[in-house]
């Protein structure tokens, strides 16, 4: 049993300022007591550590992903989705979800990590033949049974998430984002199939009507959620209430790195109305898709915060709780992911100076910490 004393704690909900300990014991954080050892951290804010609810391990920044993953040995992948993981465990990001991987690869770097990030698997995404992200293996015809079929693989290879493409995507050639490729009808047998064998959904969804249809078809996320036209972006507000009502996550991946490229004309559209999707009330995630483009290594999650809270005009008190407990509950693991509070997994993120101050602090790591060990860095 160890104390970690800091300068503030950020709970995954509210700052609390002055100093305090966290009592840590067997990879839990336990009621606080007087008489453990305690580790000074000195003049940093404690929190969670954060949780990157989406994110591509397999995937090589800056790669051409369809080439890269057609052509790229097992073993090189396999070593990649390693390093990847722990760039960004020691970023302090201890809980990654990684939505699409080639072959279920990501099943065996989950169980085989014991000291990296917890990892949450949802092998190769469902996607149509020839569909966005086709080349992960993960194609399946639109059709009810051919999609239970692929559902029950996944529950047999053990995942912990399923994830459909319910429209087209951007890295694909030949894919067009705001088309959907499936129906209600579809979608339904996927989460049907997916709750019945106690496993949430996420779809990858940038149409507004892959949206729509995703949302009522019961999915538990939605990532991206940008509302995609041909030429721009039109946010669908009765569908947005439905996602509100609902309580749908929407997983806004904009984690990436300060100054990179310009942000299409189209992202930029999307963004646009994020702020006012947040104050009607929907639950926003920050999240990254790390791996797709050069701005988005799997440590961005923390860099990318400030342009998030710039896009949602939130309180950076409501933004870090976007990439702590929000995210774990995203995930499926908010019962012991994403806040300090006895019987929580001891993930932490000790950084210098107050993120509630400066988002930028986030990325001033002074220490992780998983499950109770501290990290290397
Ligand atoms: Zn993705």
């Amino acid at each position: 049993m160890i104390g970690l004393r800091c300068a503030r704690l950020f709970d995954g909900d509210t700052l609390h300022h002055g100093p305090a300990t966290v009592v840590v014991d067997g990879g839990r954080i336990v009621e606080p007591s007087d008489d453990v050892p305690v580790i000074d951290l000195g003049d940093v804010t404690l929190l969670p550590g954060l949780v990157d609810a989406h994110v591509h391990l397999a995937f090589e920044p800056g790669s051409d992903i369809p080439r890269d993953m057609a052509e790229a040995p097992r073993e090189v992948v396999l070593e990649r989705m390693r390093v990847h993981a722990m760039r960004a465990l020691r970023a302090g990001i201890t809980t990654v979800r990684d939505l699409g991987d080639r072959g279920y690869l990501v099943i065996e770097a989950r169980d085989g990590l014991p000291l990296g990030p917890e990892i949450l698997a949802a092998g190769p995404p469902i996607t149509s033949p020839g569909g966005h992200c086709w080349f992960l293996g993960g194609e399946v015809p639109a059709d009810r049974s051919a999609l239970v079929d692929a559902v029950t693989e996944r529950v047999e290879r053990g995942v912990d998430v399923i994830k459909i493409m319910a429209t087209g995507g951007g890295i694909t050639p030949g894919s067009a984002a705001h088309e959907s490729q499936y129906d209600l009808d579809q979608l339904r047998a996927v989460v049907e199939t997916a709750h019945a064998a106690g496993l949430p959904v996420t779809a990858h969804a940038h149409g507004g009507a892959g949206i729509r249809d995703a949302v009522r078809a019961g999915v538990d996320g939605i990532e991206h959620g940008t509302f995609l036209t041909a030429d721009g972006a039109e946010p669908d507000w009765a569908t947005i209430d439905e996602i509100i009502a609902a309580g749908v996550h929407i997983g806004v991946t904009a984690g990436r790195m300060p100054n990179g490229n310009p942000l299409s004309p189209k992202v930029i559209a999307a963004r646009s109305f994020l702020a006012d999707v947040r104050r009607k009330g929907a639950r926003l995630v920050c999240s990254s898709d790390a791996g797709v483009i050069s701005d988005k290594p799997h440590d961005c999650l923390p860099h990318g915060v400030p342009e998030f809270q710039v896009f949602t005009q939130d309180s950076t008190v409501s933004v870090l709780t976007s990439v702590t407990r929000l995210a774990a509950e995203s995930c499926g693991v908010g019962h012991r992911k994403g806040r300090i509070a006895p019987g929580f997994d001891a993930d932490l993120l000790a950084v210098r100076g107050d993120p509630t101050v400066d988002l930028a602090a986030l990325t001033d790591v002074a220490a992780v910490f998983r499950a109770g060990t501290r990290v290397d860095n």
